[in-house]
Order: structure tokens, then C-alpha cells, then sequence
């Protein structure tokens, strides 16, 4: 029976092929979402919502695809200035050089256009919340200020080590007291915005980030764990990009990485690692029994041949419960700051690997896109999904795309046709931030005239070329 008396709402969204990722992953396919004060106060049947709310303003989703906000899990802002920087073709660590010499001449101004470019694409492909990895921040507030401005959701903090992983491999001695004099300062810089978390309202939010790969000492790594503990945040750092990664940390540890980190008592639920494109056979049951979390980068893998796709056990993880979500890594490593398409990428590749069509269905990749990287930022009770009580992040689809035709399986079509081109609007904390492709906060025209004019500046300032591309220019 309908409320004779309408409840008032801030937002209704309604007339929606709704994909929920709640705990039974219902679709309710003529469903509707109530929001108000940032939070999902209903979910249900359109007819109903319809007569039991009045909202402030009504969305009518035309029978499209909505669907929880994409998460990010793994993802460098900072770097964003330097999108196809190298010429194509290098090695993956072209890029290094370049990076390291960027960082030294990134001003409050850089900082800025490069975390609100990334945040903008980021919310315009449908991601809704990121993880940083831990570039952020150099000036105090620069970035997050970006973010705000584009009205996303981002999890923050400076990466810290106490080893170059550099040194120390033919020198043991060397490394260690390398570590040694460093590991007290390194402590001391660990969870660098941890105070953010005082609002619990606050878009941008603190987290443990160490740099990972080699770079901790099992003092640094445990004392980064016991305050992330203590704040109730997560524990994230990167792990076995490339196979000499691996090899340095099987060398430094003298045992596999992540069987050393569950024998020092590290690993655990709030430990996100990002890529982990190798893991041994001895690695898997310590894994799966810890309930961390890993940002698969399969995308950052291909581009570079580094074989993760191949080599790598994400696919095997994941079916075997491990909490396996999407990150698109850094403006070097990827095509785009689009999680659909990290999500279409890993679900062909995981065919092409075994030989099977069901290897990754349009299912997983929404449930790896949403609520698993919800549990990757140790925010699973606040977003990830639509459900009552939950932060209002969600992406309302468009269905009138030629892609979008016909619409016999409407989630399908968003996953693999349509894909980014379909985002319509995306809503933050009950806010429309994106309605019809384009950002409402932002000025589009203005961000990319002056991130434009600061590559050019720091360039420059470089004294590089230009990279050119493999074809005659002529001007
Ligand atoms: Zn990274």
C-alpha cells in the first residue's frame, strides 16, 4: 500500500534498471533510489518510491542502467601532467626519469590542475571514489581542494619508505643501515592525513600509504599497520609490478613477499596491495586466508607486456573469495582514468587465458568495480553498493546510444558496448556532480586550457622535447 502522506527527499531516482550490488545482487528492473542528506533512505519498486516520496528534484533514468559509483583502487594523480610523455614503444621505466624530475618542479599550482584533471576524468567515466597511491600530498591541500572542486570521493596520504630499493641487493650491510637511520623518521611521516577522518562527512579522507615494493622495513611495515589499525583505516602499498620486484624482494626477504608479511603478522582485511602481478603457489593460501585486498592494474600490465595478465593469479584469487578490485595506476600506465574499461580489459583477457567464456562475467566486473573496491579503501560499510543507509554514489546510465540497442540485457550492454560513453550523470554524497556527460561544478573549458599551458611550461622547464610520436610532423 502506498504512504498516503509522501516523505520528503532530496533526491529521487527513478524509472531505472537498477543494479544494486546489495548482499543478494538484486537488479530491480523498474527500480528507484531515495536520497537524502547525502545517505540512501530507500530502494524499492518505482511505482512505490514514486507515490511514497516527494523529492526535491526527480531524475527519470528513461529504463537505464544505474549502478553503485566505480571505485578506484588504484590510481596516481599526480603524474597526470605527463600523459603520454614517452615515446611509445619505451620500456616502462622511460617513465621514471621523467617522473622524478616532474616531482621536483611540481608547484601548489601543478599539484592542483593535475589531481583536478584526474578527478574530473575520473568522475566522468564513472568512478565515484578513488584510492590514492601515495604522491599526495606535497602542498598541504592543494589536492584535495581539486577534489572537492569536482566533488568526488578520494582517500589520501603521503607514501612513505625507509629503503631504496635501489641499494642494498649486492650489499647487505649497506641496506641495513640505510634502514636503520631512516626507519624513525619514516615512522613519523606514516598516515600524513589521518586528520581529515575527524569529519566523517569530508569528501577527501586519510589513509596509510606506504610506497611499497621493496621499500619498508618490517619495523616501518608494522608500525604503518598498528596506525591504521588504530584510525581504523587501511594499510595500502604497492607489491610485484614487474618481475624484478619480485625477484629484489625474494633476495631482501629470502622468501616469498607475501609469505614473509604473513609470517612478520602483517597481512590482514585492511591491507590493500595494488598490481601483485606475480604471486607463487606459497603465496596463495596465506593470502586468502588474511582477507586483504588487491587493486588489480591489468591494463598498467598489458601496456607494458609485463605479463601480469598472463602470469598473474587474480582471476584465481577472486574465485576463491580474495577481494579483487580494478585501479587504472598512473597517466604513463594506462590509456584512461576509466574503470569500465580496466573492468572490460581483465574480463577478456581472463577469457583469453583460460580458454573460458565465463571467466569473468559482466557481474564480476561490476562487483570487482564497486563494492569490492569499497572493501579494498576499508569503506564497504558506506558505499559500494545502493542501499539503505549508504553514501548516494551512483552513475545513471543513458540508453539511447546506438551501442545501447536493442537493450535485451541492459548490464551487458553497459559493460561491453557502451561502456564510458554511456555515463550520463554521477551522483556523489547525493549530489549530481556530472548530469549529461559534462561536470557541474567545473569549468570543463578552463582546467584544460591551463593544464594544457603548464605541460608546455614544464617542458620547458625540463628542457625536453616534446615526445613526437613515430611519424614525419610537419608543421
Ligand atoms: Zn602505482
Amino acid at each position: 500500500m502506498n504512504n498516503p502522506r509522501p516523505e520528503p527527499a532530496d533526491l529521487l531516482v527513478r524509472n531505472s534498471y537498477l543494479v544494486t550490488v546489495d548482499a543478494d545482487r538484486r537488479i530491480l528492473t523498474n527500480g528507484a533510489v531515495a536520497i537524502k542528506d547525502g545517505r540512501v533512505i530507500d530502494v524499492g519498486r518505482d511505482v512505490q518510491l514514486s507515490a511514497n516520496y516527494t523529492a526535491k528534484r526527480v531524475i527519470d533514468a528513461a529504463g537505464a542502467v544505474v549502478h553503485p559509483g566505480f571505485v578506484d583502487t588504484h590510481i596516481h594523480l599526480l603524474y597526470h601532467l605527463l600523459r603520454w610523455s614517452t615515446n611509445d614503444g619505451g620500456d616502462w621505466n622511460n617513465s621514471l626519469p621523467i617522473h622524478a624530475e616532474y616531482a621536483t618542479l611540481v608547484d601548489e599550482e601543478t599539484e592542483y590542475l593535475a589531481a583536478k584533471l584526474s578527478a574530473w576524468e575520473m568522475a566522468r567515466n564513472g568512478t565515484t571514489c578513488f584510492l590514492e597511491a601515495g604522491n599526495l600530498p606535497i602542498h598541504d591541500g592543494a589536492a584535495a581542494e581539486a577534489i572537492e572542486e569536482v566533488g568526488m570521493r578520494g582517500l589520501i596520504g603521503k607514501g612513505i619508505k625507509d629503503i631504496d630499493p635501489s641499494e642494498g641487493d649486492s650489499d647487505s650491510h649497506r641496506g641495513a643501515q640505510h634502514q636503520s637511520s631512516e626507519t624513525a623518521r619514516a615512522i613519523k611521516g606514516l598516515g600524513s592525513d589521518l586528520w581529515r577522518n575527524s569529519d566523517s562527512d569530508a569528501l577527501v579522507r586519510g589513509v596509510v600509504n606506504l610506497s611499497g615494493m621493496g621499500s619498508a622495513s618490517d619495523e616501518l611495515e608494522l608500525a604503518a599497520k598498528a596506525l591504521a589499525d588504530e584510525h581504523g583505516v587501511i594499510l595500502n602499498q604497492h607489491l610485484s609490478y614487474h618481475q624484478q620486484d619480485v625477484d629484489a624482494d625474494d633476495r631482501r626477504l629470502g622468501k616469498h613477499a607475501i609469505v614473509h608479511f604473513a609470517e612478520i603478522g602483517l597481512l590482514a582485511e585492511n591491507c590493500t596491495f595494488s598490481h601483485v602481478n606475480f604471486v607463487r603457489d606459497d603465496e596463495v593460501e596465506p593470502f586468502l586466508n588474511s582477507g586483504a585486498s588487491i587493486g588489480w592494474c591489468p591494463m598498467a600490465s598489458m601496456l607494458f607486456g609485463i605479463g601480469g595478465t598472463i602470469r598473474g593469479k587474480h582471476l584465481e584469487l577472486y574465485r576463491k573469495d580474495a577481494n579483487i578490485s580494478f585501479g587504472c595506476d598512473s597517466a604513463n600506465w594506462t590509456s584512461a582514468f576509466d574503470i569500465g574499461e580496466q573492468a572490460f580489459m581483465a574480463s577478456l583477457t581472463a577469457r583469453e587465458k583460460t580458454g573460458k567464456t565465463d571467466a569473468l562475467l559482466a557481474e564480476d566486473m561490476v562487483q570487482m568495480a564497486t563494492i569490492n573496491g569499497a572493501k579494498s579503501c576499508g569503506m564497504a560499510d558506506e558505499i559500494g553498493s545502493i542501499e539503505v543507509g549508504k553514501r548516494a554514489d551512483l552513475v545513471i546510465r543513458r540508453n539511447d546510444l546506438p551501442e545501447s540497442v536493442p537493450s535485451l540485457d541492459p548490464l551487458r550492454s553497459v559493460m561491453y558496448s557502451s561502456r564510458a560513453k554511456s555515463v550520463d550523470t554521477v551522483v556523489v554524497n547525493g549530489e549530481v556532480i556530472i548530469e549529461a556527460g559534462h561536470s557541474t561544478k567545473l569549468d570543463e573549458i578552463d582546467i584544460k586550457v591551463r593544464a594544457n599551458e603548464k605541460v608546455q611550461d614544464l617542458f620547458q622547464k625540463m628542457d625536453r622535447p616534446i615526445p613526437s610520436g613515430n611519424w614525419p610532423h610537419i608543421d
